[in-house]
């Protein structure tokens, strides 16, 4: 029997029995479900598919009720969208997770360390530089200055002394260079000749050759100033595809980099060849340009954008860094006419300090040692071992599921707010990591028991159930087997489709 129902101002026939979520989504209208995949039988856990029936005002799950004739369906006003927002604040409060590391947050260009971390252990090295470069523009010259929030805030200072970061992203801003010749610094510290370096890693890397190979968009910016706002402002509208042109005062372009920075630190060599590097992407430079307020109007009628300097200049390098990406983006969004709101940021469980009986689970995908200091000294930084020793210290605090969370993303989207209903005490973490193939975090389980169902499904012999009542109700193999028993070949797939980081491939991110 067909049953004729309006869902959002817009008719339609389903089939008896048809639930107003499955009826929605054949006018193409999309309502937020995290425990409903596929045909897998469900019952409503996530609460997040809050619809409003027209008549009664009523909120009502929309994956569980089932269309009825003449039923007239909203699927979003204030009321539906704080439902879903309160749902997502509800289970939030008691998840236990970070999204990014501490350390990328402390980041002021949000740098996602841990992959840089991943690829530098499995001396990945210019893959390693394509993930700093994407919000780092200048990592050979900040690698030797910065003074390394992340590092304070690095959950390795739980266990013994905090990851070696920033000689970690030296040695990656190193590994590419503008000519495809490595500092004579790096190649002293390897042991090679600079040229037998370069042609046994095969540079530049991809990451080196974006900027200039990006099709440009027509508009021209100006840049006023070299140092490292401009220098990372130009390098990013660059790769967006915009002409950009620095001016600066001085005869040569570096800013407060090249005259502030003491040379033992700098030496012009290291900030030479990152420069060139933004000059090959296709920046031009005009240097000795006095830009006297009569100069500024002229450029804001020759260039579709200026870019101006900051008003306070700040001691630290790596913020003029990230606030000339950030100005980047501002500049790239007003050209195209979209809202400026600068670089997208998503939302982020956190959960704050380790408990001293928690650094053993972060061990679990690490290793024991100490930090390593360069053996040939600061200047040089580290060896290509020390490197690769170092990188594998890195706990991997991040989430696998960082990029694709269904928990996040509409946490984000909802703007939902993790503290709102949270308690002053919060579960342990925990990793179990038994299994081959995938890892289990129960504290960013949600329970919504699609796993449970995928091991019914595929007839596991143990598989996945809830267990125990109320708040403290786990997922686990029953008569307590491991993950292991639970998971024999359902592993992969459970991993797939569950929507938080709860269960997850081993592989992580990568
Ligand atoms: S499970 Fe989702 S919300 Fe939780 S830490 Fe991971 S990515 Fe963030
Ligand atoms: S251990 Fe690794 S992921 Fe964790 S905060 Fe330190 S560098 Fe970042
Ligand atoms: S572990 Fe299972 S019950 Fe928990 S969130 Fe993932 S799929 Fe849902």
């Amino acid at each position: 029997m067909m049953i004729e129902l309006n869902i959002d101002g817009k008719k339609l026939s389903v089939e008896s029995g048809t639930s107003v979520m499955e009826a929605a989504r054949q006018l193409d209208i999309h309502i937020p479900s995290m425990c409903h995949i596929g045909d897998l039988p469900h019952f409503a856990s996530c609460m997040i598919c809050m619809v409003k029936e027209v008549s009664s005002g009523k909120l009502f799950t929309s994956c569980t009720v089932k269309a009825t004739p003449g039923m007239e369906i909203i699927t979003m006003d204030d009321e539906i969208r704080e439902a879903r927002k309160t749902a997502l604040d509800l289970l939030l409060s008691d998840h236990v997770g970070d999204c990014d590391a501490p350390c990328q947050i402390s980041c002021p260009a949000h740098m996602d360390i841990p992959m840089m971390n991943h690829f530098l252990a499995e001396r990945k090295f210019a893959e390693a530089y394509d993930v700093v470069i994407q919000d780092i523009a200048l990592p050979s010259i900040l690698g030797r200055i910065c003074p390394a929030p992340c590092e304070g805030a690095c959950r390795r200072n739980s266990v013994d002394e905090a990851v070696s970061i920033c000689f970690l992203k030296m040695y990656a801003g190193d590994y590419v260079v503008s000519d495809g010749v490595p500092t004579e610094a790096f190649a002293v510290r390897n042991g090679v000749p600079a040229e037998a370096f370069a042609v046994r890693n095969g540079v530049p890397a991809s990451g080196f050759a974006f900027a200039g190979m990006t099709t440009l968009r027509g508009s021209r910016v100006a840049v006023i100033g070299s140092g490292p706002h401009g220098l990372s402002a130009a390098w990013y509208l660059q790769s967006f595809g915009y002409q950009c042109t620095i001016f600066d005062r001085y005869a040569l372009p570096g800013g407060a980099l090249r005259y502030s920075v003491p040379k033992a630190l700098l030496p012009d060599e290291v900030l030479d060849k990152e420069i060139e590097r933004i000059r090959q992407s296709g920046v031009i430079f005009q240097m000795n340009a006095e830009i006297d307020p009569e100069r500024m109007k002229e450029l804001e009628n020759e260039f579709d954008a200026v870019v101006y300097p900051l008003e306070k200049q700040l001691k630290m390098a790596i913020k003029a860094s990230a606030f000339g990406k950030e100005a980047a983006w501002k500049t790239k969004q007003k050209l195209m006419g979209e809202p400026v709101v600068g670089e997208p940021k998503m939302f982020n469980s956190r959960f704050g300090k380790l408990k001293e009986s928690e650094a053993v689970e972060y061990l679990k995908e690490s290793v024991a040692g100490e930090r390593i200091e360069p053996s040939l000294g600061f200047t040089h930084g580290l060896t290509e071992e020390e490197v690769v020793a170092e990188a594998a210290r890195c706990l991997h605090c991040e989430c696998r599921k960082a990029d694709n969370c269904l928990l996040r993303i509409f946490s984000d989207e909802y703007k939902a707010e993790q503290k709102r209903f949270q308690g002053p005490e919060r579960k342990p973490v925990t990793k179990q990591f038994q299994h081959e193939t995938v890892v289990y975090e129960p504290q960013k389980c949600i329970k919504c028991g699609i796993c449970v169902r995928i091991t019914e499904k595929h007839q596991e012999e143990f598989g996945l159930t809830f267990i125990g009542r109320g708040f403290d109700v786990v997922i686990g193999a029953p008569f307590s087997e491991s993950i292991r028993e639970g998971l024999t070949h359902t592993a992969e797939e459970a991993a797939h489709a569950c929507p938080t980081g709860a269960l997850a491939m081993k592989g992580g991110r990568k």
